[in-house]
């Protein structure tokens, strides 16, 4: 359990909300104009708990085609019992209104009537926005004026369209010092698969919101759970019991944690692509574990034939797969986790 001390949410404020003790509230902050005089609006959901505690912000679908956390989110917000609740939640189910609309990753309309304009086009890679910027970095600003308050965030993904992610959890980058080792008991917490905990690559970058957190010393993750552009009634199942148990680690619920989950440690998750065009026919599945040689997928041609039978180049768990049924030269077919070594005390 989190040493903290609880009672830091008596002095919130935020905008549009009476803030009382023990209410749920729903209401949507008012954002960008757009050409024809409407605004895009911020969905937010406020659960006051009966007792005072921590703040905590969820937030979901800053992809747009990132389905899943929403369920989460707004199930969990629902379901929680605010007479066992200390702190407050703030949860935003739509991060990126504009984008889900159309179910892309990006405010697609936008990006193309103005590609040049729309750069950064993506509001997760624009932390903490800016308010007199471009499109994204407004609605990232937005959501940094709620995720500021927060003590404690995370941030729900699943893969883009055409990718399925076992539970996953992603931690700010090891640079950010010791406030990561919070972050990743927070990932066991929740009960992810595999847990990237590395200081390369997309993931760890400067503007994403997680990174942004741990760099003011608040504890903060993304998650990616299943697949792009569905509803997965397990993965939902999922993401809500691993909050609850995120909630009873950091004290904002009663209750001991229970244990679930393959929670390995990862440092890398090198992709395997094809090298071939054709029919994608996958051979293995999420948490498999490979050894070198296992065969990963065939590549079958527009004829019949089959033009490529994609062998794992190491060992290792897989981790993320495409769900793409036809792919072309360069396309990534499978990432394998890398496990780390040593593993830190907790
Ligand atoms: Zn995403």
């Amino acid at each position: 359990m989190a040493k903290r001390q609880l009672g830091t949410d008596s002095d919130l404020k935020i905008d549009g909300f009476k803030l009382k003790r023990g209410r749920r509230q729903r209401n949507r902050i008012r954002t960008l104009e757009l050409a024809d005089g409407s605004h895009v609006e911020i969905p937010v959901m406020v659960v006051r708990g009966a007792r005072p505690g921590p703040v905590f912000y969820l937030g979901a679908s800053i992809h747009g085609d990132e389905i899943n956390g929403v369920e989460i989110v707004s199930r969990f917000v629902n379901e929680i019992d605010i007479k066992k609740l200390s702190g407050t939640i703030l949860a935003v189910p739509v991060q990126n209104p504009m984008a889900y609309q159309v179910q892309h990753r990006y405010f697609i309309g936008h990006l193309i009537k103005s590609p040049l304009d729309q750069s950064p086009a993506d509001p997760w890679a624009s932390f903490p926005g800016d308010a007199n910027g471009n499109i994204a970095e407004r609605i990232a600003a937005t959501l940094d004026s709620l995720m500021v308050r927060a003590d404690y965030m995370i941030d729900i993904h699943t893969p883009t369209t055409g990718g399925k992610y076992a539970p996953f959890a992603f931690l700010p980058p090891t640079r950010c010092g010791r406030i990561v080792e919070k972050s990743e008991a927070m990932a066991m917490a929740f009960g992810a698969d595999f847990i990237l905990a590395t200081n390369e690559g997309v993931y760890v970058q400067d503007k994403a919101p997680h990174t942004v957190t741990a760099n003011r010393k608040k504890v903060g993750l993304g998650l990616e759970l299943g697949e792009g552009g569905k509803i997965e009634p397990d993965m939902i199942e999922r993401g809500v019991r691993g909050l609850y148990n995120v909630f009873r680690h950091v004290g904002m619920l009663p209750g001991e944690t229970e244990t679930f989950g393959r929670r390995m440690v990862i440092t890398d998750m090198p992709v395997v692509r094809a090298t071939r065009g054709g029919l994608h026919h996958r051979h293995v599945e999420l948490n498999q574990d490979l050894r070198k040689g296992d065969l990963i997928a065939s590549i079958v041609d527009v004829f019949g034939r089959v033009v490529e039978e994609i062998r794992s180049p190491r060992a290792g768990p897989v981790v993320r797969i495409a769900t793409f049924p036809i792919v072309g030269e360069g396309e990534r077919v499978v990432q394998l986790g890398k496990e780390r070594k040593t593993r830190k005390k907790r």
